[in-house]
């Protein structure tokens, strides 16, 4: 009786009914990643009664997550993010199994995971996890409810291979290292993950309810700032490696010990930190190791600090006496000739990938001394000047 009660306005609705409730509640949902995306969508599959909910996340919430992550509070950070969503999700509705997975989904344990679940909502903020649930998915024949967020823009779609395009029929190649920056160094409008994630929810309900059109075959595009909603088809292609005529992806690939296709891997990928993609590794520096060197009278005399990051995110936190030239001077040719080459130079960014890529132009106009600050401003904050803020 209390169910009924509680899912009245489900219930109420035609084309839901008792029946679309029943099966709402034997609808088994994972939701990869307790972030933005995924905080809208847990909350709202968890209201809406699905009866079992997977979360997988090995993260901890940190202060700036809570700008977007609103599954989480004040008094979670710190916490693992899958105990934190599973105890908000309890007391959102106890009639809700929540079963955490305190694991970064991979290789090895993908298809094991999914294979108890029934679909699959993507809340995933990097290339090497969408292309491990995209394959996963197409391996097991499940549909994957995909969402995708940067900045003010949105994309949403559901890859599901029986029916429609895979995620690689339409992205086929993650894009070079570094060219796209992660949610984490670009940043992101918060309410665009509810948005998003909320739309993510609304295609898993329909699909387990079975009404309604799916985004299948459809890119729903958002734009915040126009607040535009465009709607593209997109294909399957015959020559797809996973879900086409003659796949050549038949297993899991661990794209995470691959930097070649983990561009987003400045999220936050152990090992990963550098890309290995082209012209071979770049000299690092540790912040430690920086902080004595700037420490030493004699020594430091010569370093200079090149700081790669926007105007925005130096305004944040920084290393004092840095230089600033931002990256996009280093992909123009601009940059070269703003620094000197008999001076030891040390790039910086945020965590270390940007300015991976700046120095590596450095080295390849033939610039003798130039290292990467390893873990950029992020590292110097933990380990040389805690008093700054983390971002
Ligand atoms: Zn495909």
């Amino acid at each position: 009786m209390q169910e009924i009660e509680r899912y009245a306005r489900h219930v109420l609705i035609p084309d839901v009914g008792m029946e679309g409730q029943r099966r709402l509640k034997n609808a088994r949902v994972l939701v990869v990643g307790a972030g933005g995306l995924g905080s809208a969508a847990l909350m709202y599959l968890a209201a809406a009664g699905v009866g079992t909910i997977g979360v997988v996340d090995a993260d901890v919430v940190e202060l700036s997550n809570l700008q977007r992550q609103v599954v989480h509070g004040v008094a979670d950070v710190g916490r693992l993010k899958s105990e934190s969503a599973a105890q908000r999700l309890a007391a959102a509705n106890p009639l809700v199994r929540v079963v955490r997975h305190d694991v970064r989904i991979d290789s090895a344990n993908a298809l094991e995971i999914i294979a108890g679940y029934d679909l699959v909502l993507d809340g995933t903020d990097n290339f090497p996890t969408r292309y491990l649930l995209n394959d996963a998915c197409v391996l097991l024949g499940k549909p994957n409810v995909w969402g995708s967020i940067y900045r003010f823009d949105g994309q949403t779609s559901i890859w599901w291979a029986q029916h429609g395009p895979c995620y690689r029929c339409v992205f086929p190649v993650p894009p070079p290292p570094g060219l796209v920056p992660s949610c984490a160094e670009g940043g992101v409008l918060g309410v665009l993950c509810a948005a998003i994630g909320s739309i993510q929810a609304a295609e898993a309900v329909k699909l387990i309810v079975g009404i309604g059109d799916p985004l299948v075959g459809r890119l729903l595009v958002h734009d915040a700032l126009r607040q535009s909603w465009d709607t593209l088809a997109v294909h399957k292609n015959p020559d797809c490696v996973v879900c086409g005529e003659s796949p050549t992806v038949t297993e899991l690939v661990d794209y995470q010990d691959s930097c070649a296709v983990t561009p987003l891997a400045d999220a936050g990928m152990p090992g990963c930190s550098v890309p290995a993609a082209a012209g071979g590794a770049v000299p690092q520096i540790s912040a430690l190791e920086l902080a004595d060197l700037l420490s030493d009278k004699g020594a430091s005399s010569g370093v200079l600090l090149v700081d790669v990051r926007g105007g925005n995110e130096r305004a944040i936190a920084g290393i004092a006496g840095a230089q600033a030239i931002h990256l996009d001077e280093f992909r123009s040719g601009t940059a070269v000739s703003k620094i000197p080459f008999d001076q030891p130079v040390v790039v910086l960014c945020k965590v270390g990938l940007r300015s991976v890529e700046a120095a590596r132009i450095l080295i390849e106009a033939g610039h003798p001394d130039v290292r990467s600050l390893q873990g950029g401003v992020l590292a110097w904050v933990d380990d040389v000047d805690p008093a700054q803020p983390r971002y």
